[in-house]
């Protein structure tokens, strides 16, 4: 048992001292002071670890260091336990160098951050106190150790948050930037820069104000506001670069905390530009006819449907109208598709502009238009589709050199009360549309119940024409056709009507195209053959001056298969001469013909029946298209000849057309000379023949006279 007083007093050597120290706690240190008992106990017992170092290892350690690196107390003092088992590689060579000098007397305190391996392997972070102290004139190295694994690792972790940061800021693609609590910038990123082309400097420099369009500041300062207040916002807001350029930006401002108080905010702004045109883009494109820039029907019915669901309880009137261009589809096969396109573009931008900011026009389908008009009264719509007719319409349009007019046929519906869909409205505007189209040409129909029936008296129509023929209903009247120069009579065209039982007389305009539809105009075309053929023969045979007759021949009976045998065989059986029969054939065959039709009629025209072309100028086909047909003549439409009276464009066109078909060599047979005047200017220009009301309207058989041979 050492004395410690003894010690203490006599200058025992340190190392009895040690001793001491090491065993106090199993033995009794009965002749120990209060003093030293309590100053031995605190050191062993202190929340950091303490140490002295001998020559080779550890003399003393006390608890909080053995338990720090798991090791006993006894393990560390071993006498000859090495250091470097517990001190990294890395950090050894700092350790010997202070061994070293304090061996050389240097006693100075010393500081430095090892590391250290724990016994189950773990690496500490620990921070050293060393110092020395010549006892009993030993030098004695001493110290405390402090474990700062915690601290190191949250200093680590902080200085990667900020690496990140930094690294996330300085190469963001989105500008990112801080503000002041007086909205001036404080730092933005390098994508600010290129975002607004102003450098840092500048920026710094600036508030939200130079940068944000003048219409979208009161948003970015209320965000502003309101993230300075502690919310977060998102919003896109346009913004103007150095240059001028818009650049709309998609921007989050939200509060920038430092240890819960904030102190300032931050901004991330994405540009999306980009993205609001591809969007506007896709719903360019699910909304809008890509061609005209028209909302499709698609935006159509949705704009009706709002408008029904509004006003469906007939608080508003509104109309929808329907519109369908007249023989577009030969302006697309004879001039092509480039030109069809542009003219329809052409006339979308016409429409457009006839209308209010409030209506919507849409292109409906190929050159189908609808026009959704709200709020508005019989009289305006009306008023509307006249202006649509009388003036849009005629005024030309010039598309790629060429000058074309075309009609439209429209038709209009109104909302009807809190009953009507959109589906239903649209088909009764359509309804209406068609009725203009068989009916009349270049007008408008207002939908009425009426129209429907009228769709009842179609099917009628189409049930009963399957009898007409054997119940002997139909006749042919005929009309003649003169020499504009003589007066004398060259042909006669005949022209079909049927004596309904119900109906009385019905207009060919009525029932051929029903019969068109339905295939039975190859019957029916086949008995106005023989009934024509027959009657000119009988005309023939009893003494009459022999003259021409014509027949209509429509589109699907020149399709058919047989038609050139069906016309031989007929002409044979007739015994007419076929250089007395003229086939009149309209120019719509020209559209879908390959060739077919006309092998058709060089098979005809050789066997001595004239061709001739029918309704001419309405199809819009060039007349030098007409080349390449065997026609002998050319019948100019009575639309035309109706002009002539009205304006310089009919008569441009009539001379037109007279004189282009007098260098193809072919005849000119005008259609519907009603006055004096129309028939002289036709003989002015040098037109041919002439076939009309002024001369005379078709006969039936028993009415006609003419000259005895
Ligand atoms: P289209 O071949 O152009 O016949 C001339 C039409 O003009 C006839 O009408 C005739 O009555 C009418 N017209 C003649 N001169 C005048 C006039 O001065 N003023 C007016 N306003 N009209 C005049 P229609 O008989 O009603 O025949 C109409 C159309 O029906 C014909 O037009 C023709 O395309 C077709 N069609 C008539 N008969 C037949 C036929 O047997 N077969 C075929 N496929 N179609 C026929
Ligand atoms: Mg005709
Ligand atoms: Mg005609």
């Amino acid at each position: 048992m050492i004395d410690f007083n003894k010690i203490l007093k006599d200058g025992n050597s340190f190392n009895d001292f040690i001793t001491f120290i090491k065993n106090h706690n199993e033995k009794e240190p009965t002749n120990f002071s209060f003093y030293q008992t309590m100053l031995f106990t605190l050191i062993d017992q202190a929340p950091i670890g303490i140490y002295i170092l001998g020559e080779k290892s550890f003399t003393y350690v006390n608890a909080h260091f053995s338990s720090m690196l798991g090791y006993t107390k006894e393990e560390l003092t071993s006498g000859d336990w090495p250091l470097n088992k517990i001190i990294h590689p890395d950090d050894f060579s700092e350790i010997q160098k202070n061994i070293i000098k304090r061996i050389a007397g240097d006693k100075k305190p010393t500081r430095y951050k090892i590391r250290q391996r724990t016994r189950d392997g773990r690496l500490i972070y620990t921070d050293v106190h060393g110092t020395a102290a010549e006892i009993y004139g030993e030098m004695t190295m001493f110290g405390t150790v402090v474990d700062i694994t915690e601290q190191v690792e949250a200093e680590r972790l902080l200085y990667e948050s900020n690496e990140r940061y930094e690294s996330l800021f300085q190469n963001s693609p989105d500008a990112i930037f801080t503000l002041d609590d007086n909205g001036m910038f404080t730092s933005a990123n390098p994508a600010s820069e290129v975002m607004t082309g102003y450098t840092n400097e500048e920026i710094l420099k600036m508030s939200l104000e130079p940068v944000v369009i003048p219409e979208d500041l009161p948003k970015a300062f209320s965000h502003f506001q309101n993230a300075k207040e502690g919310i977060p916002n998102n919003s896109d807001i346009s913004i103007k670069s150095k240059d001028g350029r818009i650049i709309q930006v998609n921007a989050t401002h939200f509060p920038m905390k430092v240890n819960g108080e904030i102190v300032g905010t931050y901004g991330i702004a994405r540009d999306i530009t980009r993205r609001k045109i591809l969007d506007k883009q896709l719903e360019e494109l699910a909304f809008y006819d890509p061609l005209t820039k028209l909302p499709n029907r698609k935006l159509f019915e949705d704009r009706l449907n709002q408008l029904i669901q509004f006003y469906g309880d007939g608080r508003q009137q509104f109309a929808v109208v329907f519109l369908d261009l007249d023989r577009f589809k030969f302006i697309n096969d004879s001039l092509g598709h480039q030109i069809g396109d542009e003219f329809l573009i052409r006339f979308a931008e016409r429409l457009t502009q006839s209308l209010r900011k409030t209506d919507t026009i849409s292109r409906f389908a190929g050159d189908e238009f609808t026009i959704l008009l709200p709020d508005i009264t019989r009289e305006e719509v009306l008023k509307l589709v006249e202006h649509i007719n009388d003036d849009i319409m005629k005024e030309p349009f010039i598309v790629g050199g060429h000058s074309m007019t075309v009609t439209a046929s429209i038709g209009i519906a109104f909302n009807n009360g809190s009953e009507d869909t959109v589906q239903e409205l649209i088909r009764n505007a359509d309804t209406a549309m068609y009725y203009t189209k068989k009916n009349k040409r270049n007008g408008y129909t207002v939908y009425s119940e009426k129209l429907d029936l009228k769709a009842a008296y179609k099917l009628t129509i189409e049930q009963d024409l399957q009898h007409a023929v054997q119940n002997n209903e139909l006749e042919l009247y005929y009309q003649p056709i003169v020499d504009l120069k003589t007066g004398k009579l060259i042909s006669l065209e005949a022209l079909i009507r049927w004596n309904h039982p119900e109906f009385g007389i019905v207009s060919p305009l009525d029932f051929i195209p029903i019969a068109e539809e339905s295939g039975q105009i190859i019957a029916i075309g086949a008995w106005v053959l023989r009934e024509a053929c027959q009657q000119t023969k009988k005309w023939q045979d009893s003494g009459k001056a022999p003259v021409k007759t014509s027949v209509n021949i429509s589109t699907k009976q020149l399709q058919h298969d047989n038609f050139v045998e069906v016309v031989l065989k007929i002409v044979e059986e007739t015994k007419l001469d076929p250089k007395w029969l003229e086939l009149e054939v309209t120019e719509s065959i020209l559209l879908d013909d390959v060739g077919y039709i006309k092998n058709s009629l060089l098979k005809l025209k050789k066997a001595g029946i004239s061709i001739s072309i029918d309704d001419f100028g309405t199809g819009y086909t060039s007349l030098s298209y007409l080349r390449q047909y065997p026609f002998d003549k050319v019948k100019i439409d009575r639309s035309f000849i109706e002009d002539i009276n009205k304006d310089l464009n009919g008569k441009r066109i009539t001379s037109a057309i007279i004189s282009l078909a007098h260098s193809l060599n072919m005849h000119v047979v005008a259609e519907g000379i009603e006055d004096e005047i129309q028939l002289n200017y036709l003989k002015e220009e040098n037109c041919d023949e002439g076939q009309g009301y002024l001369f005379s309207r078709p006969m039936p058989v028993q009415m006609l006279t003419f000259d005895e041979e």
